[in-house]
């Protein structure tokens, strides 16, 4: 069995990384920048860069 989907229960600083994908809203493409922590996954921030260019 598998465990690393387990969420840590102490603490900790959150391991921040930064996904820039393309989204699409409204049939616009746009860049999306997320960052979220490694360590518990969770979604620390998200912010549109700017439309993407076809
Ligand atoms: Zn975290």
């Amino acid at each position: 069995m598998a465990s690393t989907r387990r969420i840590p229960k102490l603490p900790h600083r959150h391991a921040r990384v930064t996904t820039v994908f393309v989204g699409q809203r409204g049939g616009i493409p746009y860049e999306v920048e997320r960052t979220t922590c490694s360590v518990c996954r969770r979604v620390l921030g998200e912010r549109p860069l700017r439309r993407a260019v076809a």
